[in-house]
């Protein structure tokens, strides 16, 4: 789901798996988007899916592991955001299944399975790519409604 025009702005940061730097990546993400005058949910909505994205690389992707995490995001003169998070941890074998709400490899850390679900539902699209051994990446489509 790679943007088709050219985008108005853009920014990529990529910084390591740990879980202080979720809340580093929902900031980073926010005051970029900031910029185009959002409306206040369209930002918490955003802020949650990445959130969430972050997260599963965190927890899912490098598990045990150190790597990085790559966030980018671009804005379309029309002010459609596309936001990437991207691993090259342990990738998902079945991204079918991973997307189904309340599915999780990992029942037992009391995770819910509802992660993708969130995304889903607060953003218009959510786009994920994965090779099982080298990694993972999440493109979230969100149209921002006109400048208030
Ligand atoms: P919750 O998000 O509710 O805490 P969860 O993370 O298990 O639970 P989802 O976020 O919906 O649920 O993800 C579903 C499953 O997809 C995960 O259990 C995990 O197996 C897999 N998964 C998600 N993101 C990644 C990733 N970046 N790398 C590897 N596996 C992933
Ligand atoms: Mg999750």
């Amino acid at each position: 789901m790679a943007s088709k025009t050219k985008p108005i702005n853009e920014m990529k940061v990529v910084f390591p798996a740990l879980s202080v730097n979720e809340s580093f990546a929902r900031t980073a993400v926010s005051s970029f988007i900031g910029l185009m005058d959002p409306k206040m949910d369209e930002l918490i909505d955003i802020k949650t899916a990445v959130s969430e994205a972050v997260t599963n690389c965190i927890v899912h992707a490098y598990r045990d592991k150190s790597g990085d995490i790559e966030l980018s995001v671009k804005v379309c003169p029309d002010r459609t955001v596309y936001i990437k998070i991207k691993d090259r941890g342990c990738g998902i074998e079945d991204i079918g299944q991973a997307m189904e709400p309340l599915f999780t490899t990992h029942p037992e850390e009391e995770r819910s399975g509802l992660g993708f679900s969130v995304m889903e539902s607060f953003c218009d699209d959510v786009k994920v790519t994965s090779k099982p051994g080298s990694g993972t990446t999440v493109t979230l489509r969100k149209k921002l409604g006109v400048k208030l």
